[in-house]
């Protein structure tokens, strides 16, 4: 595919309302993971620029909160329409620079889409509150107003639905965005911002800048003009970027790493189980926060779930995600690779059994492929450390208590999924695992609709459903008195 004859492939940056290349022509080359082929440039843009955004932003934000509601709403409408009807173009340019295959990028676009007509249709419902006053003649009010100015720093795994996630709900809410997006992933961010402006988005509200992560980093959380940081990425970043916030308290939401056990009690649906993992395990080669990290099967189940699970990774497909039937694209980049080698090299060390995978595939460099691994052990890297690859390791239990104990000996908490036929046990897992989201017999739990976040140290607030919005608001409380 060549994408220099997509229209919605932008290689220059959308700042203070105008699409602009860097001053001193500094660019940044973006790579296919698949092909390892240089597809593009983006500028390589710093604090200046950022500042100029943010100075921008402040003035566009304080128009965009007096509009209604309901005008607010019919320009996201408009986007989402159009993010829909350019799904296609949008896909390839997602898996060109990202590796996912088309089937599963076009599914990304399609769940990205989701969180901006949700949040259209959200930004209707901001109410507020009256409440009876204890003082006569008086009446308490309760109103909520937008944050003002968001910064939103954004990973590469989820290279549309992470910006849609965050920025729907802030624009839906009156708020104005500065997106900066991961550095390996830039094309879909410059895509979905040429639509936004398409969609009547005035222009100075959203920036997109590419460049230099730590300069733009320091420049949004350092300015007392950016009252929210919004970020999905790892627990390392997270934690540094929370400090910094905390300079000028700015208003927090972290979407961090998770270690998401998949338990598999004895008297599971061995089929559907299986089916449940294999979305949860190898979606995205593995690189999604909510990957299982750790497959958890009782005794009486374990032989079989290995062997009925072992089979299905023999399906799989590896390969250049463009290519019409892969299932499995490249990891991200060498780094990534060489993680996923050492857990393996680690657990095996540590006398796990390899069942199938364990080598780096023939199809380029950053391909791997998918791995099963049995009889792993608490003191093993894969059950301490998100893989984020295409690696699954599965460690055998005893007893319920057991499994909730195993589960919960991480410092994370996002995702945990648990299959059982018996329904006081669906209930006793979900209340005992210390997790932000858990998927009983489910292995997909991801919509607009629900919120999404974790606990621990897997993150801070919710994205998506009701709760969504409110990161980007603030309570106000007005008393009228005197009457
Ligand atoms: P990953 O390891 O998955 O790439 P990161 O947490 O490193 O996750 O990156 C997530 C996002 O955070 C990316 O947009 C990246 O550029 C950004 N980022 C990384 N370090 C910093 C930093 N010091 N300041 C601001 N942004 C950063």
């Amino acid at each position: 595919m060549n994408l220099q004859t997509f229209s919605l492939f932008r290689e220059q940056a959308f700042v203070v309302g105008k699409w602009c290349s860097a001053a001193d022509g500094k660019t940044q080359e973006i790579i296919n993971p698949a092909t390892l082929q240089v597809i593009g440039s983006v500028p390589f843009l710093g604090e200046q620029e950022t500042k100029n955004a943010i100075k921008a932003a402040k003035v566009a934000q304080q128009a965009w909160q007096r509009t209604s509601a309901k005008s607010r709403a019919e320009i996201l409408m408009k986007w989402y329409d159009l993010i829909v009807q350019n799904a296609d173009e949008l896909a390839q340019i997602l898996t060109a620079e990202q590796g996912k295959p088309l089937a599963e990028a076009r599914g990304e676009i399609v769940y990205a889409a989701s969180f901006v007509s949700w949040f259209a249709e959200e930004a209707k419902r901001v109410y507020g509150d009256v409440i009876p006053s204890p003082i006569a003649d008086s009446k308490i009010i309760v109103s909520k107003q937008p944050v003002g100015v968001v910064a939103a720093i954004t990973p590469w795994n989820f290279p549309a639905a992470m910006i849609t996630r965050k920025v729907a709900p802030a624009l839906a809410a009156g708020c104005a965005c500065i997106v900066k997006p991961a550095p390996e992933t830039p094309f879909t961010a410059l895509a979905l911002m040429d639509l936004a402006l398409q969609a009547g988005l005035p222009s100075a509200l959203m920036s997109v800048i590419t460049g230099d992560a730590i300069a733009i980093g320091e420049a949004l959380l350092q300015s007392e003009d950016v009252h929210k940081l919004s970020f999905t990425g790892s627990t390392p970043v997270g934690k540094l970027l929370y400090e910094q916030s905390a300079r000028t308290l700015k208003k927090v939401s972290l979407e961090l790493g998770g270690n998401a056990p998949f338990i598999v009690f004895d008297d599971a649906d061995i089929e559907q189980a299986v089916a449940g993992a294999m979305a949860a395990k190898f979606r995205n080669a593995g690189q999604t926060c909510v990957c299982v990290n750790r497959f958890l099967v009782q005794k009486g189940v374990y032989d079989n779930f290995v062997q009925a699970l072992r089979e299905k990774i023999m399906t799989l497909k590896v390969g250049d995600g463009a290519t019409t039937g892969t299932t499995i694209g490249p990891l991200i980049n060498h780094a990534a690779v060489q993680k996923v080698q050492s857990h393996i090299a680690d657990a095996l060390a540590h006398k796990a059994r390899l069942i199938v995978g364990g080598q780096p595939h023939g199809a380029g460099e950053l391909f791997f492929e998918p791995t099963l691994i049995a009889d792993a052990k608490p003191n093993m890297m894969v059950a301490k450390d998100e893989t984020f690859g295409p690696v699954a390791a599965v460690f055998c239990f005893d007893s319920e208590e057991e499994a909730i104990a195993m589960a919960n000996d991480t410092q994370f908490g996002l995702a945990a999924y648990c299959y059982t036929k018996d329904l006081g046990r669906a209930w006793r897992m979900s209340d005992a695992l210390e997790y932000g989201m858990v998927g009983i017999n489910q292995g997909m739990i991801s919509t607009e609709v629900a919120p999404f976040g974790g606990i621990k140290q897997s993150g801070l607030g919710r994205e998506g459903s009701k709760y969504g919005i409110d990161e980007y608001l603030q309570i106000k409380y007005t008393l009228f008195g005197g009457l």
